[in-house]
Order: structure tokens, then C-alpha cells, then sequence
């Protein structure tokens, strides 16, 4: 070896690294460079491709997507993770411990579940989400059942390889949400559901005994398409989505993609009769967009650039599209503009009024159209009925019963159907049990994080009640952004706010609100 050679380190971000790290980073960026390709791909099969092309996309990334596993399973890759390993051990290199420690992860999962499992569960769940549209459709669940009963037995079997702790659900709920147990969950989600459903029903009772009424129709008139994805853009500036480095586009089931930080996406639906979907879809998307725009760029073409797990990147779409985009301070602010956009619709509305609107509480049938204080319920409904499906604890011929005794108490209300009930959700037509947890966990972590931005500096409430995000949006990159998947989500919530998650963070906000919202202290 010459001295020129060894003069020549190699470093990753920012700081010279081992040479076998070195390769084992090259060999990341592969497969990184090759997942990214296959989520454009996805992206343009949801926003552009024409319905006969569908079926030649959908091969595409099979193919890429087999070619992507084989790469990032095969024994090559193992050696260099492990290489890697060996070469930075006692070295004072946070970062690169981590990058090493989500790549085993990621590495050791796939691997435990195996490519044959991997096949039965693609195809399960192919003709499982087959048979669920039409079930739905026909209200009928005894067609679905047999598919979910497989789809159940695949869940066990998932956490059977992967292993787990006191019960196979904790193996699934881990995949999302990296250190979360079942016990752990069903805390938090106790002490929240104790909290939210007396809120709801005193509510209920203010709205019952004729003390207040919130007319939310206003919402349902009319919603010129254009002139809302005109606000959309404005919206998003509002907020702070960097459109040099974004782009808004149009999907049926909208949803946020990254091809890297530069290029960071979302989608919107726009119906021309109702201006929730577009308004608040936008503003979700973009809170999970600016989080994978505010990563730190030394991660680029790793795991660690993007969000750390499902419930901390739900954390970022419900702070801006509730925290936010549902408060008075906000649309003190921006409401202006909105009634700019659409005189005729909202020009007779004043912003109390619109502002009360956008924060109607209704028990509903449907998760996705629940409003922000119930819509936690939902989730301990699904949490609790699919820890006791994978359990054992509870029978699929028995769900539908379930389920409807389960809205009954949490909401107060019973639904008509199953279409309204037990088949409303598609998260059901795979093994991914352990993901509706996150959505909750993402709302709670929201309101944590939130109670400590604004305690930590002052400008960042004063700004939110001026309609300024930027303050919070600085807090957030510093906090949540950039540390990317760096810190696990325990460490981030820790840093963050000096505690680990507590639920009465969120009780306090919702009962701050909506007392304020239906005036219950009068
Ligand atoms: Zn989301």
C-alpha cells in the first residue's frame, strides 16, 4: 500500500470511517438508490399512470422490488453489514452505530420471515384485498371472513419467526413502532380512552340539552377544483413545505413519498362539493413531507434520511394538520385568503364560525372521517379486537359482534352495517396488525412534542397564534427533522421533550380546545 492511498480516507457524513464501513456504506446507497426508483415507480402508478398500463407497472416493481430483496437478504450484503460492525466497535461514532443498528434491523427482519413467507403473504393478501371490495360492497362479511381468518393465522406466523416477548403481537406492533410493546400501548391508550370519552359525552350532553350547535354545512358548498389547488399551494407555503424541493400532485388515496431530500411529495383529492379533503389532506401530507425535507443531508442515500417510525412521522402530519391547521391563530391569519378564494362560498362566514366548523365534534361511523377528538377512539376499537384476533382471544366469526359493541361504548353509536363497521378499513386485507396503534401514538406524541416546543421559547406560541409556523417549523428540524432515524423513537421523545411519551399531553390540548370550542365551562 503506498502512502498516497493511505492518505486518502474515507468518510461519511462528515467524518472519516473504517474502510469496511466505507463499503458497507456504498453498498447501502445501492439499495437505497434501487427502493427509491421503486416508490417512484409506485408514485406514478397512483398519480399518472393510465389504467392500461397498470398491469405492466405492477410487474415492474414485482421484478425490481424481488431484485431489491435479493440484494438487501443476500449474504454478500450480511458480511459487509457485519464487517462494518466489527470495524466501528468502541469507535466514537454515534451516527454510524446507528446507520448500522437500522440496517440490521431491517436486515435481520427480512430475513427471519424468509422470501417464501414473504410470497404467501403477497398473494394472500392480493386476492384477500380482492375479495374485501367486494364484501364491502355487498355488506357482506361472511365472504371476507375466510380471507382474514388466513390473514390472521399469516400475522401469528410473522411474529412466529420474527419472535417476541410476552405475546406474538408485540413482534408486529415492533415492526412500526421500533421498542413499543403491547403492554406499553395498551397503557397509554387506557389512560387516554379514560380521559377522552367522558370529554366526548360531556360534549354531547352540551350539544344535547340545546346549549350549543356547531352548523358545519358550510363545508359542503361549493368548491371550485381549481381554486382549491391554487390554495392548496398557498396552503403549503403557509405551513412551510419547501416547493423547490416538493410538488403537490392528485391521487384517489392521497399519501406522502420521498425520492430523497430534494424530492419530497404529496398527493390531494379535491371533491367539489366538500373542502375538508383538500385543506386538511394537504396539510397532513405536508407535515409528513417537511419531515423528510428536514432530515440532515449527510444521511442522504441511507435509512437513516427519513422518519424514525410510523408513530413519529404520524406525529408530524397531525401537528400540522391539527395542531395547526385546526386552530384559530392559523386562520386569524389565513382565513383572508381562503374567503379569497372562494367568495361565494364562504363570504357570509365569519372565521368563529369557520373555525367551529372545522372542529365539530361528531361521533362517526368511519375512522378516516372522524374529527380530532374521537378519532383516537377508533383506534383503541382496532387495537383491542386485533391484539385479541392475533391472541387468540377472540374468533373472526365473532368480530362483527365485537366490533359493534366496541362502538357502542367508545363512541356511543352502533353501526347499521358492516360495510360502516368491521369492513371500513383496507389495513385488514394484510398482516399489518400493529399499524393502527401508530396513528394513535402519532396524535399523542404530536401534542407532547407541541407542549414542549412552546415551553422551550415563547415566539413559538405568539407565532402559531399569528398564523406564523416558521418558529415551530425551526423547533421541529432541530428536535424531530433532523436527527431522521438516527434516534429510535423512545430517544427522540426523550431528547426532545425530557420525558418519555405521556398521554396526559394530548388530554390536556383536547380538553383546552374543546372547552374553549363548546364553551363547556360556561
Ligand atoms: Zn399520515
Amino acid at each position: 500500500m503506498t502512502d498516497e492511498t493511505a492518505a486518502v480516507a474515507p468518510t461519511w457524513a462528515g467524518a472519516e470511517v473504517p474502510e469496511p464501513f466505507a463499503r458497507f456504506v456504498e453498498r447501502v446507497n445501492e439499495i437505497d438508490d434501487i427502493g427509491r426508483s421503486l416508490s417512484v415507480l409506485g408514485w406514478d402508478r397512483e398519480v399518472n399512470t393510465p389504467p392500461g398500463g397498470v398491469e405492466a407497472r405492477v410487474t415492474q416493481m414485482v421484478t425490481l422490488g424481488s431484485f431489491l430483496h435479493r440484494m438487501a437478504t443476500s449474504d454478500e450484503f450480511g458480511e459487509a453489514l457485519e464487517g462494518a460492525a466489527s470495524a466501528i466497535v468502541g469507535l466514537d461514532m454515534p451516527e454510524a452505530h446507528a446507520l448500522v443498528r437500522v440496517v440490521r434491523r431491517e436486515f435481520e427482519q427480512q430475513r427471519a420471515i424468509g422470501t417464501e413467507l414473504e410470497r404467501r403473504i403477497s398473494e394472500v393478501s392480493g386476492r384477500a384485498h380482492t375479495v374485501w371490495i367486494g364484501a364491502r360492497e355487498a355488506d357482506d362479511f361472511q365472504a371476507f371472513r375466510p380471507w382474514l381468518e388466513q390473514i390472521v393465522e399469516l400475522g401469528r406466523e410473522i411474529a412466529d419467526r420474527l419472535g417476541f416477548g410476552s405475546e406474538p403481537y408485540d413482534a408486529l406492533l415492533d415492526r412500526f413502532e421500533i421498542g413499543a410493546t403491547t403492554d406499553w400501548v395498551a397503557g397509554i391508550l387506557d389512560r387516554s380512552k379514560a380521559a377522552l370519552v367522558p370529554l366526548r359525552e360531556a360534549i354531547e350532553d352540551r350539544v344535547e340539552g340545546g346549549h350549543v350547535s356547531i352548523d358545519d354545512s358550510v363545508l359542503h358548498r361549493d368548491f371550485p377544483v381549481e381554486a382549491q389547488k391554487v390554495f392548496a399551494r398557498y396552503l403549503a407555503e403557509a405551513v412551510g413545505y419547501d416547493l423547490d424541493r416538493g410538488h403537490i400532485g392528485t391521487a384517489v388515496h392521497p399519501f406522502a413519498t420521498s425520492f430523497g431530500q430534494g424530492d419530497c411529495r404529496i398527493t390531494t383529492r379535491w371533491y367539489p362539493d366538500y373542502l375538508n379533503a383538500s385543506v386538511f389532506g394537504t396539510l397532513h401530507e405536508c407535515g409528513h413531507a417537511m419531515y423528510e425535507q428536514g432530515t440532515d443531508a449527510r444521511f442522504a442515500r441511507t435509512p437513516l434520511a427519513g422518519g424514525t417510525s410510523s408513530g413519529i412521522h404520524e406525529s408530524q402530519s397531525r401537528m400540522i394538520e391539527n395542531i395547526v391547521g385546526r386552530s384559530l391563530g392559523f386562520w386569524r391569519a389565513h382565513y383572508p385568503a381562503l374567503v379569497e378564494a372562494f367568495p361565494t362560498s364562504l363570504g357570509d362566514v365569519p372565521l368563529e364560525d369557520f373555525h367551529r366548523a372545522i372542529n365539530a365534534v361528531k361521533p362517526s361511523l368511519i375512522r378516516v372521517e372522524a374529527d380530532e377528538l374521537t378519532y383516537n377512539l377508533h383506534i383503541v376499537l382496532r387495537f383491542e379486537l386485533e391484539r385479541a384476533l392475533v391472541r387468540g382471544d377472540l374468533a373472526v366469526a365473532d368480530l362483527p359482534t365485537a366490533w359493534n359493541d366496541g362502538m357502542r361504548d367508545l363512541l356511543g353509536i352502533t353501526p347499521p352495517t358492516d360495510r360502516e363497521g368491521v369492513l371500513q378499513d383496507v389495513h385488514w386485507t394484510a398482516p399489518m396488525f400493529g399499524y393502527f396503534p401508530t396513528y394513535a401514538l402519532g396524535n399523542l406524541y404530536a401534542a407532547q412534542l407541541h407542549e414542549a416546543a412552546c415551553a422551550s421559547d415563547p415566539a413559538i406560541s405568539e407565532g402559531l397564534s399569528a398564523g406564523r409556523v416558521a418558529p415551530l417549523l425551526a423547533w421541529l428540524r432541530e428536535n424531530v427533522h433532523r436527527p431522521g432515524a438516527s434516534l429510535t423513537p423512545a430517544e427522540l421523545i426523550a431528547r426532545a421533550t425530557g420525558s418519555a411519551l405521556d398521554p396526559e399531553a394530548f388530554t390536556r390540548y383536547a380538553t383546552e380546545k374543546f372547552t374553549a370550542v363548546y364553551g363547556l365551562n360556561r
